[in-house]
């Protein structure tokens, strides 16, 4: 029997409505979604080393039988360490700890035959080599699961668990459906295909599953199989042609063609407070070059932390205005909306241009008076929040619309601004350097300008890392700043789920500092919780040095400028993402004194060290941001709500940078030059059908 690609799971023998709903829940539902879910690992089960072979330092699989078997601490609550000791054929032992390990004490069972992968120490107390944590799979399962043949013997695909459906289930629930599987269709032009010497798709399919005997395991692994390469690049290149596609359409419709006369440039002078650094020159430049062109600009302005991203975005602003146009600045929260209008407006004033602030706090009068200002085309320019894009907002003559920190905002609601202008030139800002293959995928629709400089006479900032123990360390360093006139923040997590945990912390911290290690130190405690009245005193008492010590949440991570802050001190940094820790950091080092950034942390293993370490060796936002992308993955550096971020099931951005450009390359010398108009419609269509919605690439055709 053939299965269709869409047919339910249902269909597949092995899958019960049980089975079904939790392959549903990883969003697998019909044989095509299974199929696309790809192993994340292979294994060569087919040359096994024995135990007694096995040499400290190497990542090995081994399959053995449960000797012995002891959980010790609390089985309740799944505490407790769990060790077990395997033998195989060479008489050799092993042994395995599991920590929170009660799981396992039902599944290794003496006798049980089970693989285990992970890397081999030596246990020095022991004399006995060891594997902390090791991934395992039981061999003796039942049935429905093919036979051992499938597992063991030969190179063997591992899944991500679904649920309950384990990767050794998966495994043969995916090997009943290649077999029952039809030939699949073959979208990517043939020119392509033959010159990069691809396997067809049903064959690359079938063999990134189950490859063939004798393919290097490494090359599995490194994802280079020429299956694995071909599925790759063509995930990639379906993406940049949409993206190509999109772009193409944005630039030919009709723009604005904005001068730069010598009254702009005039402007542009009497705005700057400050001689611009070079980057910034240059980020203007390309923005100006863009803004005298016919068609549409769509930039992503990019640079690290304190770079002077917004003076250029203003003077980009007095290109649009003096041209006639109005200007729109968005910005994701009332606190940045609110920072923009105070810092612009005494810039824009001195060109005699009227700033308009509108956020959802903004009073219905408010509202309603600067809507129909906008409307009458009286405000040049307006900065806010979401409030600027609901629907009953009208501009006279929208020519230029900047959005900052665009990552927290979904591609929609880039499109829905730049909507209410006859297609405005659109600047993106953002904070968060994000590295160059990254911002190919997801901005792969944008042009990139990067501030790549710091304006001059800034100090770097001196990081050093204690854990708990060393506490009081960094409180005399507190101290000794406090002592020289300066202040200091203290700052602790925010972790999604728990603000009110880490607001009890904070309130403890508070407790703590200002009755025991600084009774004689005006404190001050500022999070979300408060009200914003509240909010602001505390600010307000910090800002002029009533308070030297501010506990706060991260609510401080944007918009505060308090230039006699010279200490950052930050509790449990390891629960915070890198980009982040560098971001708090910038709140300090803002005046001429040196900044010190303190961070705490709980004891570390080494890969947690090895992040801390990164911030301590560097000020280099972007490098930290790789790093961060590096070390926690895509999903979580923008957030697990992040829009906009296309979910890939086998190419990976990070592993696979050479297959991008190399996708891109050919994705762009197709939608320019395509082979035929056949062949270019029949891309369109199936890039429609299959991967607008998955990719965000809010209309392609
Ligand atoms: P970001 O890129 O983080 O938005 P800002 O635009 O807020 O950075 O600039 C950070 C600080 O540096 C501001 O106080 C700004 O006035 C100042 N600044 C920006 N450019 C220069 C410059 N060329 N020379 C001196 N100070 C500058
Ligand atoms: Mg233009």
């Amino acid at each position: 029997m053939t299965l269709a690609l869409d047919s339910s799971l249902t269909y597949i023998k092995g899958v019960g409505p049980a089975r079904a709903a939790m392959l549903q829940s990883r969003g697998l539902e019909t044989v095509e979604d299974l199929l696309h879910y790809f192993p994340f690992r292979y294994e060569d089960r087919s040359n096994l080393k024995p135990i007694k072979q096995l040499a400290p330092g190497e990542l090995a699989t081994v399959i053995a039988e449960v000797k012995s078997a002891k959980l010790s601490g609390f089985r309740r609550r799944n505490l407790g360490l769990f060790e077990a000791t395997f033998t195989d054929a060479s008489g050799g032992i092993l042994l395995a700890k599991w920590f929170h390990g009660a799981y396992l004490a039902d599944r290794l069972t003496v006798g049980t035959r089970v693989a285990l992968f992970g890397k081999i120490e030596f246990d020095n107390y022991r004399g006995e080599i060891q594997m902390m944590h090791p991934e395992t799979e039981l061999l003796s399962g039942d049935d429905e699961e093919g036979d051992s043949a499938l597992h063991t013997g030969r190179i063997v695909p591992v899944y991500e668990a679904a649920g309950k459906v384990n990767a050794r289930a998966l495994r043969a629930i995916i090997h009943r459906v290649l077999e029952q599987m039809p030939e699949l269709e073959d979208y990517l032009p043939p020119h392509i295909s033959q010159k990069l010497k691809f396997p067809n798709r049903t064959e690359a399919v079938r063999a990134a599953h189950f490859p063939p005997a004798g393919t290097p395991i490494r090359m599995l692994n490194e994802f280079r199989s020429p299956a694995q390469f071909r599925l790759i690049f063509e995930e990639f290149f379906w993406l940049e042609c949409g993206l190509e596609i999109k772009r193409r359409r944005a630039r030919a419709l009709p723009g604005i063609e904005f001068q730069l006369t010598d009254r702009v440039r005039e402007q542009i002078i009497k705005l700057l407070p400050f001689k611009p650094t070079g980057a910034q020159k240059r980020v203007l430049k390309e923005i100006a070059g863009d803004m005298s062109h016919t068609s549409p600009m769509n930039r992503l302005m990019q640079g690290d932390v304190g770079s002077g991203k917004t003076i250029v975005a203003a003077e980009a602003a007095v290109i649009a205005v003096e041209n006639g146009y109005q200007v729109a600045i968005l910005a994701p929260t009332e606190i940045l909306a609110a920072q923009h209008y105070f810092s612009l407006k005494p810039l824009f004033h001195k060109l005699g241009y009227v700033v308009a602030l509108l956020t959802g706090s903004s009073t219905a009068r408010e509202k309603q008076k600067l809507k129909d200002m906008l409307r009458a085309g009286m405000i040049p320019i307006a900065i806010g929040t979401h409030a600027l894009i609901e629907k009953d907002v009208e501009f006279a003559k929208l020519g230029f619309v900047i959005i900052d920190e665009q990552h927290r905002f979904g591609v929609m609601q880039r499109f829905e601004l730049a909507r209410k202008g006859v297609s405005p030139d659109v600047l993106v800002m953002t904070a968060t350097p994000i590295p160059r293959t990254l911002a190919m995928t997801i901005y792969g629709d944008l042009d990139i300008s990067t501030i790549d400089e710091l304006p001059p006479g800034r100090q770097r900032i001196i990081t050093k890392h204690y854990t708990d123990d060393q506490v009081e360390i960094a409180y005399s360093e507190m101290r000794k700043e406090i002592d020289l006139g300066r202040q200091a923040y203290v700052v602790y997590p925010v972790i999604e789920e728990s603000e009110t945990q880490a607001m009890k912390a904070a309130q403890q911290m508070f407790e703590h500092l200002s009755r025991e290690v600084f009774p004689d130190i005006p404190v001050g405690l500022l999070h979300g919780r408060l009200g914003s009245a509240e909010k602001e005193a505390a600010m307000e008492a910090f800002k002029s040095g009533r308070t030297k010590i501010l506990v706060s949440t991260t609510v401080i991570e944007v918009g505060v400028d308090v230039p006699n802050a010279t200490v950052m001190v930050i509790e449990q940094a390891e629960r915070f993402g890198l980009s982040q820790l560098h971001q708090l950091r910038g709140r300090v080092g803002r005046g001429a004194d040196q900044s010190y950034c303190l961070l705490i942390t709980a004891k570390l293993n080494d890969t947690a060290k090895d992040r801390i370490r990164t911030l301590v060796d560097s000020s280099d936002g972007f490098k930290i941001a790789e790093m961060d992308l590096k070390l926690r993955g895509p999903g979580e550096f923008f957030g697990t709500k992040q829009s906009g971020l296309p979910s890939l099931k086998i190419a990976n951005i990070l592993r696979d940078p050479d297959i991008l450009v190399a996708a891109k390359h050919e994705a762009r010398a197709f939608v320019e030059e395509p082979p035929s108009a056949e062949a270019f419609s029949k891309a369109v269509e199936y890039i429609k059908g299959h991967w607008q919605r998955r990719y965000g690439l809010v209309q392609v055709g």
